[in-house]
């Protein structure tokens, strides 16, 4: 696996698709450039809980390790197996998870492959500085950082800032909402009542939890189980508005959290991949399995 961009991510939804025909595979939106944004269903319960993955597009290492968590979840659900411990055929009768497993194409194509073919090309050169390299690159392909673009004290991170203009990072755009992958996660967050949701990054070996006291109360002890099942540090944040699940636990006071997965430089080399699948399995499995563990 050199990288894991936009083709690899439908063929491999296609191939899972024909395996495991319970998996649901739809669209939840569009790019800028016009690519549909996927999202996948696994599990036929009434509650719903949603796991994004490679919003920063540098970040897009993700998705695979998203994919690969679907995959094992499917293959134990098929079979009737646990797995670490959890008995995946309760967790998928009680729950639907909602996977959109790249938010940002465009950007994780511009990240994979340059800018050497681009219709854009001249514009990116421009906002990258002149460089040919857009390893650092996060934001969509205007140069809009997604996970600056919701509704959640924009205006304060906004004014927090010091890029200005469109770039490799860090602009949150001119208003919420101006870029449709940013919209449509909001729209489709709209029409799921999702329970708890999960954004996926790199890197830090963190877990984000809170957002300006609108989490709900049990939000401090879920990210203390899920810090303890991958050895990441749960982390209070200040300081810091607009991303998605900030945006989450504002409208719906709700459980969401950012997992920042991994230790090193972005993006994070696939030679890794096989470490960060380890951390991350037991930390989606316990946030599956949460309010199950509650009750
Ligand atoms: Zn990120």
């Amino acid at each position: 696996m050199l990288g894991y961009g936009y083709e690899t991510l439908c063929e491999e939804l296609h191939r899972l698709g024909k395996i495991y025909p319970f998996l649901q595979v739809g669209v939840m939106g569009e790019s800028v450039m016009g690519k549909s944004i996927p999202a996948l269903r696994i599990g036929q319960g009434a509650r719903e809980l949603h796991i994004q993955a490679a919003i920063h597009a540098n970040e897009w290492i993700t998705t695979p390790l998203i994919m690969q968590f679907v995959e094992d979840l499917a293959c134990s659900y098929a079979r009737g197996t646990a797995w670490h411990g959890s008995n995946v055929r309760r967790l998928l009768s009680e729950y639907s998870l909602w996977v959109v497993p790249m938010v940002n194409p465009d950007g994780v194509e511009l990240v994979l492959q340059g800018v050497e073919e681009h219709p854009h090309r001249e514009q990116l050169l421009e906002w990258n500085g002149g460089s040919l390299d857009f390893s650092g690159w996060k934001a969509n392909i205007r140069g809009v950082d997604l996970n600056d673009q919701f509704p959640a004290y924009w205006e304060e991170e906004a004014a927090r800032r010091v890029q200005l203009g469109p770039g490799p990072r860090d602009y949150g755009g001119e208003a919420p909402l101006t870029e449709p992958e940013a919209a449509a996660m909001v729209r489709f967050t709209e029409i799921h009542p999702f329970e708890i949701v999960v954004a996926l990054h790199t890197q830090g070996r963190e877990i984000y939890w809170n957002y300006r006291g609108y989490e709900p109360p049990e939000s401090e002890m879920y990210a203390e189980r899920l810090s303890l099942a991958g050895n990441y540090q749960a982390v209070k944040l200040s300081d810091s508005d607009a991303g998605y699940k900030d945006w989450f636990i504002q409208q719906f006071r709700k459980p969401g959290f950012t997992v920042e997965v991994g230790c090193g430089e972005n993006p994070l080399p696939v030679e890794s991949f096989a470490s960060l699948y380890a951390e991350l399995v037991p930390i989606l499995l316990t946030a599956m399995d949460l309010q199950v563990v509650n009750q």
